[in-house]
């Protein structure tokens, strides 16, 4: 019987978690070592989606729009329903090929996805330049929220059912499964490590190895511009960036670095190359005659983690612990779907095979690859 557990992070993984065990009336701790969304849920842009290919990713994907829009309906939690565009330019035919591809396979899984060649795209998105694209896609079930309401409301979701949030709380792991707290050792039944960048070392404390690591992007929103309010989410595979409509200014992302970073040891600013480029890749990508952002307003980095499949780990990886973690960039909008399977496996129930974390060594040498990309 699992009657107590620990949630390390307090990230929207670890909070969706807590919630669903406190709903299942399991005992529940969730410690977090900063704030509710500390980390890179705090850091987030908050674009959510259901346009995948595979089996797997579409039902979970699926599954988290609805849980979203439930809990936007139960709570001060709000979805911006905006659809979402990806495309690739002239000249760039493998990406274009890539999308001409998918598309089809994401309709096969029931995902309201479809092309849309540059004279459609034009008619329905005015504001994005379109005279250069090769091939576009639009997924209609897509949105935008804010990660760290997200990760607030489930939490308080999460105490009224019962769970205990113990904030400004760092954690260590050891053989138990047991929490080493502030106040001492504490066992629980079984442990679900969800802390992001840090998982992996939490995990090594315990004895137990993961192949995670964390790799730093950047972000920034601009000054206000009108073009905000009239585009889609975008993706643009072929310039390798997104943004998304924020409060009538534009969140830019990307400038991923591709190596493991120290996520005690990493530089939290957005830098000046990241900044210049992301401003001539939004002038680029929006149409002649909108006015152009020329300011930044705020900008920052943050941390994803990469596993060697790209699929993250879902379940138990050792006798007691279990982990959710991995995402490839991924990890706010698959949240709703995934921190309630784990919450599931550790009761007992079925997990997802593809995402079983037992099935690396745990040692695996690997690249980092960024999980927003299209191949
Ligand atoms: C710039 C940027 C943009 C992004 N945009 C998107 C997007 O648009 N859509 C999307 O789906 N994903 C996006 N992501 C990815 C997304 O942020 C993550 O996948 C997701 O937030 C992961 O949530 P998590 O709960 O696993 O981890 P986190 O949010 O990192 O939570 C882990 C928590 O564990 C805590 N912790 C760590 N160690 C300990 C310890 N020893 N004791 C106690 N607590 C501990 C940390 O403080 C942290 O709060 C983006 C990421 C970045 C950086």
């Amino acid at each position: 019987m699992t009657d107590s557990v620990a949630v390390v992070g307090g990230g929207a993984v670890g909070v969706t978690a807590a919630r669903a065990l406190a709903d299942r009336g399991v005992d529940v701790t969730l410690f977090e070592r900063g704030a509710i969304a500390a980390e890179s849920t705090g850091r987030a842009a908050g674009i959510c989606y259901d346009a995948f290919a595979g089996r797997t990713d579409a039902a979970v994907a699926a599954r988290a729009m609805a849980r979203f829009r439930e809990l936007a309906a139960e709570t001060r939690f709000s979805v911006a329903e905006r659809p979402y565009v990806w495309l690739a330019r002239e000249g760039d035919e493998t990406r274009a090929e890539a999308i001409r591809e998918q598309v089809p396979r994401m309709r096969e899984r029931g995902r309201a996805v479809e092309l849309l060649d540059p004279g459609a795209l034009a008619a329905e998105f005015p504001a994005l330049r379109t005279d250069d694209v090769a091939v576009a896609a639009v997924a209609r079930d897509a949105g935008c929220a804010d990660p760290a309401e997200y990760a607030a409301v489930m939490a308080e979701r999460a105490r009224e059912a019962g769970a205990a949030i113990r904030t400004e709380t760092e954690v260590g792991l050891t053989d138990g499964p047991a929490v080493v707290t502030p106040d001492g050792t504490v066992e629980f039944d079984a442990v679900l490590v969800a802390a992001g960048a840090h998982t992996r070392s939490l995990l090594a404390d315990a004895g137990v190895a993961v192949p995670i690591k964390a790799y730093r992007v950047q972000a920034l929103v601009t000054e206000p511009i009108p073009a905000s309010e009239r585009v889609p989410t975008l993706y643009d595979a072929t310039a390798g960036f997104y943004w998304r409509a924020r409060e009538g200014s534009l969140l830019v992302g990307d400038g991923v670095e591709k190596r493991d970073f120290d996520p005690e040891d990493w530089d939290r600013t957005a830098d000046e190359p990241f900044l210049a480029s992301a401003i001539e890749r939004v002038d680029a990508a929006l149409a002649p005659g909108e006015t152009r952002p020329s300011a930044v307003e705020r900008s920052w980095a943050g941390l994803c983690t990469a596993t060697p499949d790209r699929d993250p780990l879902v379940g138990e990886i050792d006798s007691g612990f279990f982990v959710a973690a991995g995402w490839h960039g991924h990890g706010f909008m698959r949240a709703p779907a995934l921190g309630r399977t784990v919450a599931g496996v550790m009761l007992g129930d079925d997990g997802i095979g593809e995402f079983d974390p037992t099935r690396f060594d745990g040692d695996e040498q690997f690249p980092v690859v960024e999980g927003m990309t299209v191949e």
